[in-house]
């Protein structure tokens, strides 16, 4: 049988292994470990913070290996899961349906959409164990004509205990994650090696012969016909640039800026994160207990129980770029307006809560989305494969996605990857 190397083992990596593995012997090259849950009690960052000792996000893979930072030039901070199933294990589980940008230019999910629906748990039934704060916030949210509605999640009601730590891993397993799809590749036959960092494409009389990787001390080659790199919206970039390909500074990242303040008895760390959302032009409103900035920006008082924020997250310009292995990315002035607005309307909701304009504080400006850096094109949609790729090479992740979503991305990433796994044994016959 013919040999095909994935190249990460997130949203993307893990559904187009799951589904080449019927037509394909095979190889799943993931960068990270096998993924643990955060594993401390959480007493133990909080003693941290309370004596100054957590000062830069960057620090985290020491307590928590599979979260990965980044920071742009300009200071942002970003964020994704290093690890098996990629950044799908550290995420809270949205699953929206977000493929109208894929759909004009001719993609068609449809099928694709209806088989997550039947392997992928999804409910909004968390909505009836809010706790009162939440509640409380989703009332405020209507009044102020804001539409809110309940987001779906990806997990299993059942062992669900709303304990709010979804960023951090699931520790009762009740999170679905891609770590699931990657579970059922290797049921069907197909091979995993961690710790296994892919550094480029190797290229011969314009085919893709192989990748070069490092694992552990080694420099390794591993030879196949097909080449699928999902290693991500930031990782994949740098894989393509070290293979000799160009790139367009296109990079969305979907920034996130929370307004908090302080809320006696709030809880909110304790509750489903991203309960509800509201939708306003590129923009989402959601509440949000942002551990990171919580841990590290010293804005954020200790106690976390007594902290009421609200998480903006905006669909940004694609401005960015993946450049010598970092990341610039600016926000444009626009984006910045944008932000802005929505600062004003979080005041206005959390002043309606009762909480004073001269108590607010803001969390860490973060992204979590990045993607774009070769999109799909109306060009591309026949055959889902870039063409300025050699034939054999394609790419399954956030990096193909036209525009930025400014919402949760992995259901519609799953379902592009989904019928990229399909247009490769169709194209193979
Ligand atoms: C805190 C947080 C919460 C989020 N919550 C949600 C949510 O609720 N819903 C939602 O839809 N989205 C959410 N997201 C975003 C979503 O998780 C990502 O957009 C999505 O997982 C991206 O999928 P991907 O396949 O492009 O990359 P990833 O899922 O990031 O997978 C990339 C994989 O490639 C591996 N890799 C990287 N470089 C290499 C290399 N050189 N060699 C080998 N392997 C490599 C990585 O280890 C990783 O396993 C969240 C993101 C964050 C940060
Ligand atoms: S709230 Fe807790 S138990 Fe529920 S899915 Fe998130 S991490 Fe798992």
């Amino acid at each position: 049988m013919r040999t095909a190397i994935v190249v990460g083992s997130g949203a993307g990596g893990a559904a187009v292994a799951k589904e080449l593995q019927e037509g394909f012997d095979v190889l799943v090259l993931e960068a990270g470990r096998e993924f643990r849950p955060f594993a401390l009690n959480l007493a133990v960052p909080e003693r941290l913070k309370r004596l100054g000792l957590l000062f830069d996000e960057r620090h985290i893979r020491r307590l928590f290996p599979a979260m990965r930072i980044d920071k742009t030039r300009e200071g942002m901070v970003l964020v994704r899961g290093i690890g098996t199933g990629g950044t799908t294990t550290i995420a809270t589980g949205n699953a929206l349906r977000l493929d109208r940008d894929l759909r004009a230019i001719g993609v068609d999910l449809d099928a694709e959409f209806a088989e997550l629906d039947r392997e992928v748990p999804v409910s909004t039934a968390h909505q009836n164990r809010w706790n009162e704060t939440t509640r409380r916030l989703f009332s405020i949210f209507e009044e102020t004509g804001l539409e809110p509605r309940p987001l779906p999640k990806m997990r299993r009601r059942e062992s669900c205990g709303s304990c709010g730590r979804c960023v951090l891993g699931c520790p009762s397993g009740a999170k679905w994650d891609s770590r699931e799809f990657l579970r059922a590749a290797l049921d069907r036959g197909a091979r995993l090696i961690t710790g296994c960092r892919v550094g480029e494409v190797v290229l011969e009389k314009g085919r893709a012969v192989g990748v070069g990787a490092r694992l552990g001390a080694a420099r390794k080659f591993f030879p196949a016909d097909i080449i699928v790199l999902a290693a991500g919206g930031i990782g994949t970039p740098v894989i393509l640039q070290n293979s000799g390909f160009r790139l367009e500074p296109r990079l969305f990242v979907d920034p996130v800026l929370c307004v908090a303040g302080p809320w006696k008895r709030a809880f909110q760390n304790v509750d489903i994160p991203m309960p509800f959302v509201a939708e306003r032009g590129p923009l989402i409103l959601s509440p949000y207990f942002d551990y990171l900035s919580y841990f590290f920006n010293r804005d954020w008082p200790a106690g976390a129980g007594n902290i009421l924020s609200l998480m903006i997250k905006l669909a940004d310009a694609r401005s960015g770029a993946v450049a010598g292995g970092g990341v610039e990315k600016d926000l444009t002035l626009e984006d910045t307006e944008a932000l802005r607005s929505a600062v004003d309307l979080c005041v206005e909701i959390l002043g309606r809560m009762g909480i004073g304009k001269s108590d607010m504080f803001f969390g860490t400006l973060n992204a979590g989305h990045p993607g774009g850096m070769l999109p799909l094109t109306s060009a591309d949609a026949g055959t889902l494969h870039p063409r300025r790729l050699p034939e054999n090479l394609f790419l399954a992740d956030a990096t193909l996605l036209p525009e930025a979503l400014g919402k949760p991305p992995i259901l519609t990433i799953m379902a592009l990857a989904k019928k990229i796994a399909k247009a490769i044994r169709a194209a193979d016959g």
